[in-house]
């Protein structure tokens, strides 16, 4: 057969003209406990008893935690891992030669679970078990949602929806607790604020990431689907998994053992999944950009020194010079802080400093003008994403310390009009906003950021409507407590995102 002959009829036996020189099937040269084991077995069942009932009595669920990397506890292997379902720990393989097989018989323990498929096989015998009893092991490891389970997790029916885990203790799903497993509270706020936005967090649950999405996509996926699991065993979930992929992509700027700060967590962690979502400098080319991608206007004109001008004038743009005007996409609005007073009478020594949240949204006005290095800007929003993460700049470096303002911002929960921090309204809808989420510092020590004594919570709101229909919740890793509305505003709030109304 000549070449050309060959191709012709390669391309009649194969629907896939492209991939035709492929062999058909992948040459298998792993271990036999490296394998995949997909391969689909029938469920042997013997008659009368099936041996894997003598089994299934023996899975203790109270020790089942798949929160962890699945590594296998002996090779540290992370290739086709088994869990076992009797004392919890993870091995590899189930072929005769394989740490899972040595398992079942050293130990007599001979239920496993793949923890890739959530197929069970009882070892050493090695054969497949389907039980209805075990469904509930598998929606621990891999819960699944629909757009029906999902469709009233911003209801006020959701609050109806109490959980039970296996101690019999009631949670409502997504408000549990996190695990600080050692310093990593200020990326746990950030994790909750995130899985609390409905479009991303719908996103996440629905998926299906099985294939070529990169590691940390899929492990923020798995603890989305976690964080709302409504039947867990244990009302807690670890982040350590999602965290340990966090540290590798960001080349360990990143770590669960350092305390950092949540807004540079935040921006990196959000450009990352952009991009690992495929997404480009395109509007709406993620979930990311479509949820929390705005847009800003700057006019910038060169300082000029006016001899007339007195000392404490500010300085104003001049309407016969050039206004150079550019916009720039933003995924948050940074907003500053007046500085605090820096002496205070004896008498007030204890007032802390308020603000009201539309003095320092004045920023985004339009009008308001700031003047750094010769040029004199001016901000205003040309187009407000759906959801608005605000960033309060706090922390503010001078040569030695780091330096933290107390000064606390007084916003309303409801109703946050941007009206005035925008050219048009989206598409003719409502510029106003409700809050979803509230990220807040507090340190022991006084004004600087004393890293050792730093605390982040986040407090995160529970179906939406106002009054009644929505409750409040406040969480410090695994600290969860439904808070009053009042105490909210009395934090030092360091991040918010802010719902659209439709
Ligand atoms: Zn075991």
């Amino acid at each position: 057969m000549t070449e050309q002959t060959r191709k012709l009829d390669s391309t009649h036996s194969n629907d896939d003209p492209l991939h035709s020189e492929r062999p058909l099937k992948k040459p298998r040269i792993r271990e036999d406990d490296e394998q995949d084991d997909d391969d689909e077995e029938p469920v042997r069942q013997t008659q009368g008893i099936k041996a894997s009932d003598l089994y299934l009595d023996t899975i203790n669920r109270a020790v089942l935690d798949f929160d962890f990397e699945k590594v296998c506890s002996v090779s540290l292997s992370n290739i086709n891992i088994y869990g076992c379902l009797v004392c919890g720990k993870y091995f590899q393989g189930r072929g005769k030669k394989s740490y899972a097989y040595a398992h079942s018989i050293h130990e007599d323990h001979h239920v496993f679970i793949n923890l890739h498929t959530t197929k069970v096989y009882v070892l050493p015998d090695g054969y497949p078990v389907a039980d209805p009893s075990l469904e509930d092991i598998a929606f621990v490891l891999a819960p699944n949602f629909t757009p029906n389970s999902i469709s009233n997790l911003s209801s006020p029916m959701h609050l109806e929806k109490l959980s039970y885990d296996l101690q019999h203790q009631p949670y409502l799903s997504g408000y549990i607790g996190l695990n600080n497993i050692k310093r990593n509270d200020h990326m746990n706020v950030v994790i909750h604020a995130l899985l609390h936005v409905p479009p991303l967090r719908d996103y996440l649950l629905l998926s299906d990431f099985r294939n070529k999405e990169t590691e940390l996509i899929k492990r923020f996926a798995a603890l989305a689907k976690k964080i709302w699991n409504p039947r867990l065993f244990k009302s807690q979930v670890s982040p350590h998994e999602f965290l340990q992929e966090v540290n590798r992509a960001s080349g360990g700027k990143f770590r669960l053992e350092q305390q950092g700060d949540p807004v540079e967590f935040l921006g990196w962690l959000l450009n990352r999944l952009h991009k690992d979502l495929g997404g480009s400098k395109k509007r709406n080319s993620s979930i990311i950009f479509s949820t929390f991608q705005g847009e800003l206007r700057v006019e910038t004109q060169q300082v000029l020194v006016r001899p007339d001008s007195g000392e404490n004038e500010k300085p104003r743009f001049d309407i016969d010079r050039d206004i150079k005007s550019t916009s720039s996409p933003f995924l948050f609005l940074a907003v500053d802080l007046p500085p605090p007073p820096l002496f205070q009478d004896s008498h007030e020594k204890n007032i802390i400093p308020q603000v009201g949240i539309h003095s320092v949204l004045s920023k985004y006005d339009g009008k308001t003008t700031q003047e750094s290095t010769g040029q004199l800007r001016r901000y205003k929003c040309h187009k407000l994403p759906p959801y608005i993460i605000l960033h309060f700049k706090r922390f503010t470096k001078n040569i030695f310390v780091e330096e933290k303002n107390p000064t606390i911002v007084n916003f309303p929960l409801r109703g946050l009009d941007f009206g005035e921090y925008v050219d048009i309204p989206p598409d003719g809808g409502s510029t106003l906003y409700d809050l979803i989420a509230n990220v807040t510092h507090e340190s022991v020590a006084g004004t600087t950021r004393d890293k050792e004594n730093t605390i982040w919570k986040v407090h995160l709101r529970a179906a939406r409507g106002g009054g009644d229909n929505e409750k409040w919740f406040l969480i410090q890793d695994l600290i969860v407590e439904e808070t009053r509305k009042e105490m909210i505003f009395l934090g030092e709030t360091v991040l918010q995102i802010w719902e659209r109304r439709n």
